[in-house]
């Protein structure tokens, strides 16, 4: 257990109906007394004169509560104050917790690290949590949840088992010194190995949609100049789900808007026109809205009503063209829309989520790139076991030696080993009180 005892305020700072004041190590207890007088018992809230111990001054009214070491989200004795939300209330509390002997203002993400070194979570559960507090549509928050509540942690363990097994049949063959490993011994380890391997492949393949899903779908919106992209994104930007997040400085940069799609992140990129030019400026954002094109998922081709020139770029299935500005006249059949009436925007976005929502059933546990990584290294290990396995061919030491190579790269998923140099990264992420 950490000696230093930590306090943060856990609510988002400013002023709000309720700011939750953390306080998490040893002295929690003691710290809570000295300011809200006798302790409840653990879990159970109680309504205190806060005061000042200095002087006695009244600080605020709060409800107190406290939590056992062993039940609480740190692994350590905990205490919270419920205070009135305004920024001055705040203030005199954390002040009055500074010049507490063995008290310190905790560091961004320090409870969670606690939390993480006393075993309450796992690294993959840190990583779940700190997603869930950056979720803002319903699909983010369900992903990051499964991962928080343990769906990673649990694969890897039973993985773990598995292997763990395996690597005890082939150590017994080890036994058999000069010789080649008995077959049904190898049979069982690699039977195992395969269905682990199965496991680890089927997860690494919704690793894209999950990623998607954290980072959100791209849809580029490309078109001729003047084919209707500006106007089109407008009116999207419109529609009460969206945030405009970028107003580029000129028409030549890719904007960017996004829409919480029936609970999907979604970010639509408005692209310069797409044509020849000599100018060297104009270049650049063509350049620009290329490369977005590239990495979208979806791609719009805007085609004005009376354009029968051919799309300048190459559509593929993920693609859809959509003619612009119908209100001008009668569209043939496809989706068209008019950005000026509104006319089939709706259809368009429901064309669109009910393309992106089935890549995104397919997202796995695999939320971060050091998972994903993780889960590669693992994967290549469990191919290299198995082939060794399947051929027949002696050599169990070695055999074993991959195979507890393997076991390693899945353990890192749940941080079993290397946690040292994870911490940052995964930690850099967290803000102050979590
Ligand atoms: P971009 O260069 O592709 O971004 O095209 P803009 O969005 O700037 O639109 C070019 C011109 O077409 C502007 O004058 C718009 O007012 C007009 N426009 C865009 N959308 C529509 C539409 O749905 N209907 C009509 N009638 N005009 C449109």
């Amino acid at each position: 257990m950490d000696e230093e005892t930590i306090f943060a305020q856990a609510t988002a700072p400013g002023k709000a109906g309720v700011a939750v004041i953390r306080i998490s190590g040893p002295l929690a207890d003691s710290a809570l007394s000295a300011l809200a007088g006798p302790l409840p018992e653990p879990r159970r809230m109680v309504l205190r004169r806060v005061a000042n111990p200095s002087n006695g001054d009244t600080l605020d009214h709060a409800l107190a509560v406290r939590f056992a070491a062993e039940a609480s989200f740190t692994g350590e004795p905990t205490a919270e104050l419920h205070l009135h939300g305004s920024a001055a209330v705040v203030r005199s509390v954390l002040d009055a917790l500074a010049k507490m002997e063995g008290l310190r203002p905790a560091e961004p993400g320090e409870f969670t690290r606690r939390a993480l070194f006393n075993g309450r979570m796992d690294l993959a559960q840190v990583e779940g949590l700190s997603d869930l507090l950056a979720a803002e549509t319903e699909a983010q928050r369900l992903q990051a949840m499964r991962v928080m509540e343990g769906g990673l942690s649990r694969l890897v363990d039973h993985w773990r088992e598995r292997l763990i097994r395996a690597a005890a049949l082939i150590e017994a063959g080890i036994d058999f010194a000069d010789e080649d490993l008995p077959a049904g011994l190898l049979d069982g380890a690699a039977d195992a190995m395969e269905t682990v391997l199965a496991e680890v492949k089927a997860e690494l393949s919704g690793a894209q949609a999950a990623e998607r899903i954290r980072e959100g779908f791209r849809v580029a919106i490309l078109g001729r100049p003047n084919s209707g992209k500006s106007t089109l994104l407008n009116a999207l930007a419109k529609r009460d789900a969206a945030i405009v997040s970028e107003h580029a400085g000129t028409t030549r940069d890719v904007i960017e808007v996004h829409l919480d799609l029936w609970g999907l992140p979604v970010t639509f990129l408005d692209t310069a026109g797409l044509r020849e030019t000599d100018d060297p400026v104009e270049r650049i954002g063509i350049e620009r809205s290329r490369k977005a094109a590239e990495n979208a998922d979806v791609r719009l081709w805007l085609q004005e009503i009376d354009d029968g020139a051919e799309p300048e770029i190459a559509l593929s299935d993920a693609d859809l063209v959509v003619i612009s500005k119908a209100d001008r006249g009668s569209a043939p059949d496809g989706l068209a829309v008019s950005a000026l009436t509104g006319k089939g925007v709706d259809l368009l976005l429901e064309t669109l989520f009910n393309r992106l929502r089935a890549t995104a059933q397919t997202s796995s546990h695999v939320i971060r790139v050091r998972q994903r990584v993780a889960l590669e290294r693992g994967a290549e290990a469990l191919e290299r076991c198995l082939s060794l396995a399947r051929s027949g061919i002696g050599e169990p030491e070695i055999l074993a030696e991959e195979l507890r190579y393997a076991l390693r790269q899945l353990e890192a998923l749940i941080g079993r080993v290397d946690v040292e140099d994870l911490l940052d990264d995964v930690f850099a992420s967290f803000c102050i009180g979590k």
